[in-house]
C-alpha cells in the first residue's frame, strides 16, 4: 500500500509555466472578461466603506441632511453593482473553467487509450483515474475564478493600504506587521495542510480500491478464511484515514485560533492607536470606521494569496504529469504515414522475431514461421515459454526488438494500426466482459451491427442454449467482469463476439481447466465456427485442436524448438512426444470415441 509512486516527482515547473500560459491564452476572451467583472466588484466595494466616513463625518457630524440619500442610494447601488458582477463573474468563469476541465479530461482519457499495452501493464489503473479526474480539476485555479480572485485581492489591497497610509501611517505598521505574521501562518498552515489533504485522497482511493477487491473476490477471500486479515487490512487504512484527517482537524483549528489572535491584537491596535489619533485630533471617527472596513479588504487577500499560491502550484503539479502522458508516443502516432490495410488475406509470417519486456532477458529469440492466410498454428510448450508474448506481437501490443512481422508480405511496422487491428479477433481464456448486458458485450466488437446480426453470431457461439434459460435473456446484466456467467458461458459470449467482427485473423488461448462436457462440446463447435477460414493462432491445451492444427510450434524457453504436425511430431521424438506423453495422452486415453477427434475438422 505504498502511494503511487509517479505523484512524488518533481514538478517541472519551467515546462507547466508554459503549459499554464497557452492554456489561459486559449481562454484570454473569457479571462479579460472576468477580469472586467472582477474590477468593476472590487471598485464597488469601496463605496461601503467610504460611504461609512461622509455618514459619520459629514452626515452626522455635521448634520448634513441632505446627503443622507444620496449616500444611502450610493450604498444600495453598489450592493446591486457587486451583487451582479459576481454572478456574472461566476457564471462566466467557473463555467468557462468546467468546461475547460472537461475538455482537457477528454483529451487526457483519449491520449491514456491510446498509450501502449505496456504502458497499462506499468501504471496503476488509480494514478490513469487520477490524472484525469483530478490533475485535470487543478487547471480551475488557472483559468477559473482562482487567478481573477488573486489578481483582484491584491488590486484591492494595494488600493486599501494607501488609504490606510494615508489615514494613519503608524497604525498601518503595526496592523501590517500583524497582517504579515498572519499571512506568514496561513502560508505555512497551506503548505503543510494540502499535502495532508491530497494525501487522504490517496488513502481513500487504496482503501476502497482494496475494498472493491475484497468485495469482488468475496468467494477467495471465504474459501482461504480471509476474513479476519482482510479485516486488519482495512482496519489499518481506515485508521490511517483517521490519523490524516485528526492531523487535519489539528491543521485547521490551529488557523482558527491563530485568526482569532490576530483579529484580536489588530482590534486592540485600532484601540490604542485609533483612540489616540481621534482624541489628538488627528484623525475623525468616520475616519476610523472606514480604517476598519479598509483593514478586512487588505485581510482577506491575505488568506487568499496564502492558499493560491499552494492551490497554483499543485495546479502546475498536475499540469505537468498531465503533460507527460501527452508526450508520450501513442501507439497510432505514426498511423497518417503508414499503409491503409484493405482488405486482408491473413497471411502472418515471423522473420527472426526477438523480443524482451526488460532489457536483456530475451523473452522470443529468433522466432521465424509462416502461417499462410485461413491455416490454424497450434503453439504448444511449457507455461513461461512466451506462448502468450507472440500472441501480443500478433496484435501488435508490442514491437519485435529485432526482425520483423509480416502480413500478407507487408511489415506490421509499416501498416495502420487501426487497420490492421480491425481484423483482428480473439478469444482468451479469462475474457473480459463489461457490466452490460449479454446482447452489449456481443456486439462490442461491432457497433453498428442490427440485432439481428448480433443474435446471429450469438447462435452460432451456442449462446443461445444458456440464455435461453435467463428470464431477461440477451438483455441479462452480466456483472462487473462478466461474473454472473460461468466461464464456460463468458468464453461462449467472448466466441460470439468474435464471430461479429469476422475478423481475418484470429486468435485463441484455450480454457486449461477442463469445462463441463456440454459447454466443452459447444465451445469446440463455435471455435470451429469461428476458425473456418480464417488464419488462426491458438495456445493449444486441447489434443483435439493440436491434432486439427495445420501446423504446430512448440516453444521453450522462447525458442522453436521443433514444427510441423502432430503426426510428424510425434514421429520425431522429441519435446513434443515428451509434451504429448505426460499431457496429452491422458486426455486422449479418456475419450470415448478417439477416432472422431483424430479427424481434421478444417
Ligand atoms: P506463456 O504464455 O508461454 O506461458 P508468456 O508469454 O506469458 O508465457 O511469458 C513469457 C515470459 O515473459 C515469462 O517469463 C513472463 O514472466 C514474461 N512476461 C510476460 N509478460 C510480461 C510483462 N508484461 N512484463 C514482463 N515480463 C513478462
Ligand atoms: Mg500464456
Amino acid at each position: 500500500m505504498t502511494p503511487p509512486a509517479p505523484d512524488k516527482k518533481k514538478t517541472n515547473y519551467r515546462q507547466a509555466w508554459g503549459e499554464a500560459k497557452a492554456l489561459m491564452w486559449t481562454h484570454r476572451r473569457t479571462l479579460a472578461i472576468g477580469f472586467a467583472l472582477m474590477l468593476l466588484s472590487r471598485a464597488a466595494g469601496f463605496v461601503g466603506p467610504a460611504s461609512t466616513k461622509w455618514l459619520m463625518d459629514e452626515v452626522v457630524g455635521k448634520r448634513r441632511f441632505e446627503l443622507l440619500w444620496p449616500l444611502a442610494l450610493a450604498v444600495g447601488a453598489a450592493a446591486l453593482v457587486q451583487a451582479a458582477t459576481s454572478f456574472a463573474l461566476s457564471q462566466v468563469i467557473s463555467v468557462a473553467g468546467q468546461r475547460a476541465i472537461t475538455e482537457l479530461r477528454r483529451r487526457v482519457h483519449a491520449r491514456l487509450l491510446r498509450l501502449p499495452v505496456s504502458f497499462f501493464d506499468e501504471t496503476q489503473s488509480g494514478v490513469l483515474i487520477n490524472r484525469v479526474m483530478n490533475d485535470a480539476e487543478g487547471i480551475r485555479n488557472l483559468i477559473g475564478t482562482g487567478i481573477i480572485q488573486l489578481v483582484g485581492g491584491v488590486l484591492t489591497a494595494i488600493v486599501a493600504l494607501v488609504v490606510l497610509f494615508y489615514l494613519n501611517w503608524q497604525m498601518t505598521v503595526a496592523t501590517l506587521l500583524f497582517l504579515a505574521l498572519f499571512g506568514a501562518g496561513m502560508a505555512y498552515a497551506f503548505k503543510t495542510l494540502r499535502p495532508v489533504f491530497r494525501e487522504r485522497s490517496i488513502i481513500t482511493a487504496e482503501v476502497s480500491g482494496r475494498l472493491g477487491q475484497a468485495f469482488g473476490g468475496a468467494r477467495v477471500v471465504k474459501v482461504y478464511t480471509a476474513e479476519k486479515r482482510e479485516e486488519k487490512v482495512f482496519t489499518l487504512g481506515a485508521h490511517r484515514l483517521f490519523r490524516n484527517i485528526a492531523r487535519t482537524i489539528t491543521g485547521t483549528s490551529a488557523i482558527g485560533a491563530l485568526s482569532t489572535v490576530i483579529i484580536g491584537a489588530i482590534y486592540v491596535i485600532l484601540i490604542v492607536f485609533g483612540g489616540r489619533a481621534i482624541i489628538s485630533g488627528q484623525m475623525t471617527i468616520g475616519d476610523l470606521f472606514m480604517y476598519v472596513f479598509m483593514v478586512a479588504l487588505v485581510a482577506f487577500p491575505v488568506v487568499q494569496i496564502a492558499s493560491i499560491g499552494t492551490q497554483i502550484t499543485e495546479a502546475f503539479a498536475g499540469l505537468d504529469r498531465i503533460r507527460e502522458i501527452m508526450q508520450t508516443p501513442t501507439e497510432d502516432e505514426h498511423d497518417a504515414s503508414r499503409q491503409r490495410v484493405r482488405a486482408l488475406r491473413g497471411e502472418i509470417a515471423f522473420d527472426s522475431v526477438s523480443f524482451e519486456y526488460r532489457p536483456g532477458i530475451p523473452v522470443l529469440r529468433d522466432v521465424s514461421f509462416n502461417a499462410p492466410a485461413g491455416t490454424t498454428t497450434a503453439l504448444v510448450g511449457s507455461s513461461g515459454s512466451g506462448k502468450s508474448t507472440l500472441i501480443s506481437l500478433i496484435m501488435a501490443f508490442a514491437r519485435p526488438k529485432t526482425g520483423r512481422i509480416l502480413v500478407d508480405g507487408e511489415d506490421l511496422a509499416s501498416l495502420r494500426l487501426r487497420d490492421y487491428r480491425a481484423n483482428l479477433g480473439v478469444v482468451l481464456q479469462d475474457n473480459f466482459l463489461f457490466d452490460g448486458t449479454v446482447l452489449d458485450n456481443i456486439a462490442f466488437s461491432k457497433p453498428g451491427a442490427t440485432k439481428d446480426e448480433v443474435l446471429a453470431a450469438a447462435r452460432v457461439a451456442h449462446c443461445d442454449e444458456f440464455v435461453r434459460q435467463f428470464p431477461d435473456g440477451y438483455d441479462t446484466v452480466v456483472g462487473e467482469r462478466g461474473v454472473k456467467l460461468s466461464g464456460g458461458q463468458r468464453q461462449r459470449v467472448a466466441i460470439a463476439r468474435a464471430i461479429l467482427s469476422d475478423p481475418r485473423v484470429l486468435l485463441l488461448d484455450e480454457a486449461t481447466s477442463s469445462l463441463d462436457s456440454e459447454s466443452e462440446q459447444q465451445i469446440k463447435e463455435g471455435l470451429r465456427a469461428l476458425r473456418s477460414g480464417r488464419t488462426t493462432f491458438v495456445i493449444a491445451h486441447r489434443l483435439s485442436t493440436i491434432q486439427s492444427a495445420d501446423q504446430i510450434l512448440v516453444l521453450e524457453h522462447g525458442e522453436i524448438v521443433e514444427r510441423g504436425t502432430h503426426g510428424a511430431l510425434l514421429r520425431l521424438g522429441g519435446r513434443y512426444r515428451q509434451l504429448y506423453d505426460t499431457q496429452y495422452r491422458a486426455e486422449m486415453d479418456q475419450f470415448i470415441n478417439p477416432g472422431e477427434e483424430m479427424v481434421r475438422t478444417e
